[in-house]
C-alpha cells in the first residue's frame, strides 16, 4: 500500500510526517523536524529551508520568505531579476520536503495531503495543490490547518476523555509570520464555524521588537547604529529569536555576541539581558490583539467562550508562558496542554494520510502535571504578601523543566527555604505542601538572585534545585510529588515559617520581620530592576533617581523598622507608576 505523507506547507516553517505502526511521526530534515518555508536562488541552484535563511539578511533579493502570503496571486513575483508563480517556488519547498524525507526513509514520496488555513479561498486552495503537482506529488487531499490540528489533538489520550458527541473548540494557532483563529464543531465531520486572525502578526514581530532592544542599547553603549551592517544584523536577529525561545522556559537570558562587524575593520563585543517580564511588555500590544480576534472568532460563530470545550494551542509562538496565561484567562480549564504545537498540523495531516489509505491510529498517551507547582515567595505589589507563585503551570507536558528568579529580601540573609506546593490557589494554605529545601547562603546584599529551577518527569519526581546566583552555592533535591512534608538540607524549624503564615492571618498580610524570614521577595524589586535596565539603556536620566529609591528600599528593607520599609516601598512604586504613565 503506498503511504501517504502529510505536509504542513507553512508561511514561516513547513513540515512532512507519516503515520507509521499507528503514530504520527514527523520526518527530519537537516537534523530538525521543522523546515524554513524559504527559497533562495544562487545562480541556478535552488536553496530551500535553513540554508535559504541563512541567505535572506545577506542575499535578500536573490531569497524569497512567506510565499505562501502570495498564494492565489495572478502576478509572479521577481526573485534576482527572474519572474516565478507562486506555486513555483512553493513547489520548490515541496521538492526539497519529498527528496529529503525519500533520503531519511526508504520510500518514495508520491502522496500527500496538504494543510491549507481555514480561510484559504478557492484559488488560494486551487494554487496549492497546483504547487504539489508542480513538485510531481499526488496532492489527495487539501485540508484546513485546524482541523489537523484537531485530528491530532483528540488522538492523543490526555487525562481528561476526549468527549463524547460534539465538540466546540477553538484553534488559536500562533506561528512565526501569521495568526489565525479558528472556531470548530467537531463531530462525524469537522466543521469550520468561524476563522479569522492577521496574517502580519506572530514571532517574527517577536523577534523585531528584541532586535530593536539590541539596537538601542548598541547605540547608547556603543554611540553607533549597527542598522545598516547586514551581517550584524543578521545574527542579532538570530540571537533575538534565540533569547524569544528561550524565554519561554527561562525568566532571564544573556544576548552575547561577540565581534559584531559594524563597517571597516571595526566590531563590538555585546551582552545584555532581557527579563521575561520585559520581554512580555515589549509584545502585549500583539497579545491583546490576538485576544480581540478571538472574540471576533468567538462573535461570528456566536458563541462565547463558555461554549467552548477545547482549546487547542498551535503554532511555535503558543509556548510563550503569556500566551497560555492568556488562553487561561479567557477559556479556564478547557485549554488542553500544548503538545507539539509547532508539528501538530504536519501530524493531523500525517492522521489524515494513515485514515485516507484505511490505517488504524493508536491513542498516543501524553503525561501532563495535573496540578500546578509553585513555592511561597513575597509576592505582592502593595502589601507584601507570603503567595504561591507558580513555576510549572498545570497541564504542562511532562517531562519539563522551568526555572524563575526570586531575590533575598534582607542584606546578609544568611538562608532561604524553597517551599514546593502543588496546587492551583495563590495561598499557601490552600495548597498542598510536597517539601522544603533549606539552602544556606555567602554573605550578600539584599536582592541577591536565586534560581529556583523545577524538573518534573514522568515518574512524578521533582528535581529541585536552588542556585544563589553568583555565589557557587546550591542545592538540589529529588521530592517525590505523592508524598508531603519532605524535608531538604537545613530548613528552618517549621516556626519560622508558620510564624509568617500566622502573622499573614492575624495581621492580613504583613509578614512580622523580613530579616529574620527567609523568605523571597520576587516581585517589587525585580519590577524595578527592569526599569532600572530600561531607563539605562534608553539613556534616561531619571535612571538615576529610580536607582536611589531602589537603594533607599534595600537599606530599608534591610533595617528594624518596618514604617521605613512601608515609605520606602510607596516612594519606589509610585515612582514606578508614573514612569509607567508617561
Ligand atoms: P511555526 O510557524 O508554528 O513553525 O512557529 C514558528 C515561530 O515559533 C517562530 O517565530 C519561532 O521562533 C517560534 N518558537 C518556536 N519555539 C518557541 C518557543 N519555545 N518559545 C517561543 N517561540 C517559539
Amino acid at each position: 500500500m503506498t503511504s501517504i505523507f502529510g505536509i504542513d506547507l507553512g508561511t514561516t516553517n513547513s513540515c512532512i510526517s507519516l503515520l507509521r505502526d499507528g503514530k504520527p511521526e514527523v520526518i527530519p530534515v537537516d537534523g530538525s523536524p521543522i523546515v524554513p518555508s524559504v527559497v533562495s536562488f544562487d545562480g541556478d541552484s535552488v536553496i530551500v529551508g535553513q540554508r535559504a535563511r541563512n541567505r535572506a539578511l545577506l542575499y535578500p533579493e536573490q531569497t524569497i520568505a512567506s510565499i505562501k502570503r502570495r498564494m492565489g496571486d495572478p502576478g509572479p513575483v521577481e526573485i534576482a531579476g527572474k519572474s516565478y508563480s507562486p506555486e513555483q517556488v512553493s513547489a520548490h519547498i515541496l521538492t526539497y520536503l519529498k527528496e529529503q524525507a525519500e533520503s531519511q526513509l526508504d520510500e518514495e514520496v508520491n502522496n500527500v495531503v496538504i494543510t491549507v488555513p481555514a480561510y484559504f479561498s478557492d484559488a488560494q486552495r486551487r494554487a496549492t495543490r497546483a504547487s504539489g503537482e508542480l513538485a510531481g506529488l499526488k496532492v489527495e487531499r487539501i485540508i484546513n490547518e485546524p482541523s489537523a490540528a484537531a485530528l491530532f489533538y483528540n488522538h492523543l489520550q490526555l487525562d481528561e476523555p476526549v468527549g463524547n458527541g460534539e465538540q466546540l473548540a477553538v484553534v488559536y494557532d500562533l506561528g512565526g509570520g501569521t495568526f489565525d483563529v479558528s472556531v470548530l464543531r467537531i463531530g462525524e465531520i469537522t466543521e469550520v464555524l468561524a476563522s479569522t486572525g492577521n496574517t502580519r502578526l506572530g514571532g517574527d514581530d517577536f523577534d523585531q521588537k528584541i532586535l530593536e532592544f539590541c539596537v538601542d542599547h548598541i547605540k547608547t553603549k556603543h554611540h553607533l547604529d549597527p542598522r545598516p551592517h547586514r551581517p550584524a544584523m543578521a545574527r542579532l536577529l538570530a540571537a533575538a529569536e534565540r533569547a524569544k525561545i528561550g524565554l519561554s522556559t527561562v525568566p532571564y537570558v544573556r544576548i552575547e555576541e561577540a565581534l559584531l562587524p559594524v563597517g571597516g575593520d571595526n566590531t563590538i563585543d555585546i551582552s545584555l539581558e532581557l527579563s521575561r517580564e520585559r520581554f512580555e511588555d515589549m509584545i502585549q500590544d500583539y497579545l491583546d490583539a490576538t485576544r480581540d480576534e478571538v472574540n471576533k472568532a468567538l462573535g461570528e460563530a456566536s458563541l462565547s467562550a463558555a461554549d467552548i470545550h477545547q482549546v487547542l494551542l498551535v503554532g511555535g509562538c503558543t509556548r510563550i508562558p503569556a500566551v497560555i496565561r492568556l488562553m487561561d484567562e479567557m477559556f479556564g480549564p478547557s485549554r488542553k496542554p500544548p503538545v507539539d504545537p509547532d508539528l501538530c498540523v504536519a501530524k493531523g495531516a500525517a492522521i489524515q494520510g494513515g485514515i485516507i489509505t484505511g490505517q488504524s491510529c493508536e491513542h498516543v498517551f501524553i503525561d501532563v502535571t495535573a496540578h500546578s507547582l509553585g513555592t511561597a515567595a513575597l509576592a505582592g505589589e502593595f502589601e507584601r504578601r507570603l503567595q504561591v507563585v507558580p513555576i510549572i503551570p498545570r497541564n504542562t507536558q511532562v517531562p519539563v523543566r522551568r526555572s524563575e528568579l526570586f531575590y533575598t529580601v534582607a542584606p546578609e540573609q544568611d538562608e532561604v527555604n524553597v517551599t514546593v506546593y502543588q496546587g492551583e490557589s495563590r495561598e499557601p494554605e490552600e495548597c498542598e505542601l510536597i517539601g522544603k529545601i533549606g539552602l544556606r547562603l555567602a554573605p550578600a546584599p539584599a536582592h541577591c538572585p536565586i534560581l529556583i529551577e523545577y524538573a518534573y518527569d514522568l515518574d512524578g519526581i521533582i528535581h529541585v534545585r536552588v542556585e544563589q546566583k553568583g555565589y557557587s552555592k546550591m542545592k538540589e533535591a529529588n521530592l517525590d510529588s505523592r508524598r508531603r512534608g519532605q524535608q531538604f538540607g537545613d530548613v528552618l524549624e517549621d516556626e519560622v515559617i508558620d510564624l509568617d503564615l500566622d502573622d499573614l492571618e492575624e495581621d492580613g498580610g504583613e509578614p512580622d520581620d523580613a530579616e529574620t524570614s527567609p523568605q523571597l521577595l520576587n516581585y517589587i524589586l525585580q519590577k524595578a530592576r527592569n526599569a532600572l535596565e530600561q531607563l539605562r539603556n534608553d539613556g534616561n536620566t531619571e535612571a538615576g533617581d529610580l536607582l536611589k529609591l531602589i537603594t533607599a528600599y534595600e537599606q530599608a528593607l534591610g533595617g528594624e523598622d518596618d514604617d521605613a520599609v512601608e515609605e520606602a516601598e510607596e516612594r519606589l512604586l509610585d515612582f514606578l507608576d508614573e514612569l509607567k504613565a508617561d
